[in-house]
């Protein structure tokens, strides 16, 4: 075993968890076991409550810019252990170390933005009657929670960490049991970087935990990154305790391809929305729809994936089982009558014959009642359906129950304003295949893929975060009597 077996963290120190049941934590790269995570009880997430409960008075009565100078810290401390944290990532999740470089960076432009909070959290003041003033002002909540999933270890951690806590709140952690190792050493640097103890916790375990925080009386608000399926149970179980719940789920993102799109710009761009991270992102680029005839694109988009090579250029799965429910996907598709044009089935890697690893699949002529054009695959897989018109190519995008994320590839301004105008997605992209929303703009996605008000990051998670204080104030009484004297 690599690194010794992962521990909670309460309170500032790593502590063992209460109960002996534990899982594995097998890297996907060359199925080497690289630690053992512990599947804590209620008893291990009360003490973190505890103790960020504790934390809680101190941490939020100091002002904002104060709490921002840990931030300032923690990001040049990103920055300094870049490299061993993109290793990390790399290690237990499966993706190249070019991949977990950008996920660190993107960790870091987070970081940025919750230090420029104390700019954006500014309440209004009115005199609204003669001398009398109302305010407002973003109050923290007091105990929070995140749940992340296991495809970006540390950068799904860092949507909530820096904003939550900046803002002046306690907060826990329920990593995946699958890469539960990234969080651990976030914990270290967070505090290394001077937050006080107390403030950040993590409770390793599995739905036991996020059951247990869903129903926890002492946590205020619950996020959750993760599965349709689960979002769902999620936000179900923390709102019915009556608590602020925002719960991301999965996706099905299409991509509209005209016939007037810039070949090779388009070929590259689809290719590697669907591979990047071995299509384990929940904004990669599932499916297709060429309007038209765009056989010169597609043939480039064959090409492109062709080029991307497992192992080299492309990550491993999560999974043993992963890998076979991706590949399962492409039989039934082949079955169905679709063609595999590029097949990523039966891949092994030359001296990782352990590791998880699916190829680049294209599969042409999806029909859109086949699973592979309804489902989530989460592997780098793409689909292509056919279609007339842009018209159709939309009904096909809005039948899905799904709303994370579309994209056009166009040279036409005004179809890629109609694309933006129909699609049903929260975040759309016009000639880009992956159409994150860089900070100050938030993340996050319609429908199914997005159960509660507001997103996740940006602007948008000060509300999320905090509750608006009003106060009505009058010191001047002789400045005459009005309707609030
Ligand atoms: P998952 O839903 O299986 O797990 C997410 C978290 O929930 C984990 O911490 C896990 O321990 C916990 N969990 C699992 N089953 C549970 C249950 N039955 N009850 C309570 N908790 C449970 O997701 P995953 O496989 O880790 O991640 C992949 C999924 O996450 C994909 O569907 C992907 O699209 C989605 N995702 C969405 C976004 C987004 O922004 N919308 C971002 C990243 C990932």
């Amino acid at each position: 075993m690599k690194y010794s077996p992962v521990k909670n963290y309460i309170n500032g120190q790593f502590v063992e968890a209460t109960t002996d049941k534990k899982l594995q934590v097998i890297s996907p790269v060359d199925g080497d076991l690289l630690s053992t995570v512990p599947l804590s009880s209620a008893k291990d997430l009360d003490a973190a409550v505890k103790a960020a409960k504790a934390a809680f008075p101190k941490w939020s009565r100091m002002p904002i810019k104060e709490r921002v100078q840990v931030f300032f810290r923690y990001k040049y401390l990103l920055e300094k252990n870049l490299k061993e944290l993109a290793e990390l990532c790399s290690e237990e999740n499966g993706k190249t170390y070019g991949e977990s470089v950008a996920e660190i960076e993107k960790c870091i432009e987070l970081t940025e933005f919750a230090a420029s909070l104390p700019q954006l959290v500014t309440g209004e003041v009115l005199e609204v009657s003669r001398g009398v003033e109302c305010r407002t002002e973003h109050v923290p909540l007091g105990v929070v929670a995140s749940i992340v999933p296991f495809n970006f270890p540390a950068m799904v951690p860092n949507w909530t960490i820096p904003n939550a806590i900046a803002l002046g709140n306690c907060m826990i952690i329920k990593p995946s049991e699958k890469v539960p190792l990234c969080c651990g050493r976030l914990a270290e640097l967070l505090k290394e970087a001077g937050l006080p103890d107390g403030v950040f916790n993590i409770v390793h375990g599995d739905s036991e935990i996020v059951n247990a925080i869903c129903d926890h009386p002492q946590i205020e608000a619950v996020s959750f990154v993760g599965s349709t399926k689960v979002a769902k149970i999620v936000y179900q179980r923390a709102t019915s305790n009556y608590k602020r719940a925002l719960a991301l789920g999965g996706a099905k993102n299409h991509l509209m391809v005209l016939p007037d799109a810039k070949e090779d710009m388009t070929a590259q761009n689809v290719a590697a929305s669907m591979s990047g991270c071995a299509g384990q992102r929940c904004m990669a680029a599932s499916a297709m729809v060429g309007v038209g005839n765009v056989d010169h694109i597609i043939a480039k988009i064959c090409d492109e994936a062709r080029k991307i090579v497992p192992g080299k250029n492309l990550g491993a799965v999560i999974s043993k089982e992963s890998k076979e429910r991706i590949e399962r996907y492409i039989s039934e598709a082949e079955k169905d009558g679709a063609k595999i044009l590029v097949d990523g089935r039966g891949v092994k890697v030359e001296g990782k014959e352990n590791g998880t690893y699916v190829g680049p699949t294209v599969i042409d002529y999806v029909k859109p009642e086949m699973s592979v054009a309804k489902e989530e695959i989460f592997g780098p897989v793409i689909s292509i359906m056919r279609t007339n018109t842009v018209d159709e190519a939309l009904a096909i995008e809005n039948a899905n129950p799904y709303g994370n994320a579309a994209s056009v590839f166009t040279q036409n301004g005004g179809l890629a304003r109609y694309i933006i105008d129909h699609a049903n997605a929260g975040m759309i992209g016009v000639n880009v295949g992956v159409p994150v929303p860089r900070e100050p703009f938030s993340f996050g996605g319609w429908n199914e893929s997005k159960f509660g008000v507001g997103d996740i990051t940006g602007k948008s998670s000060i509300e999320f975060w905090t509750k608006l204080k009003k106060s009505t104030t009058k010191w001047n009484p002789e400045a005459g009597v009005n309707w609030m004297s």
